[in-house]
């Protein structure tokens, strides 16, 4: 009997885990990077210290190549909760792991 809630408890906690992954729906993989530039235009105060910028870019993998995307400001927000959202897909994994190993050890007890 106590196997079986045990069991139980961790198919509730990895079902809460899978629903949540649902939400994940934004999610980037990739590292954020800030950009300040001096542009071509003579006598522009970019020139004189004050460069242009922020300008937000989305570092990716592409086939195994780097690829900078650029991210208009008005994205910004957007694209960095949808980073947050893939750090929380990797501690998700790891739980799921977690919980998995355990269910693997409840059902060897099982059969015993
Ligand atoms: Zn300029």
């Amino acid at each position: 009997m106590s196997n079986t809630s045990a069991q139980e408890t961790l198919l509730k906690a990895r079902a809460k885990l899978l629903n949540e992954l649902g939400t994940l729906s934004q999610l980037l993989h990739g590292s954020w990077v800030e950009r300040y530039s001096v542009c071509s235009r003579a006598g522009c105060k970019c020139h004189r210290g004050e460069r242009h910028g922020p300008r937000h870019y989305l570092v990716v993998n592409e086939a195994g190549r780097q690829r900078q995307k650029y991210i208009p400001n008005s994205q910004a927000d957007m694209a960095m909760k949808g980073i947050a959202q893939y750090r929380r897909l990797l501690e998700i994994a790891d739980q799921i792991t977690q919980l998995n190993l355990a269910l693997l050890r409840e059902n060897a007890h099982a059969n015993r």
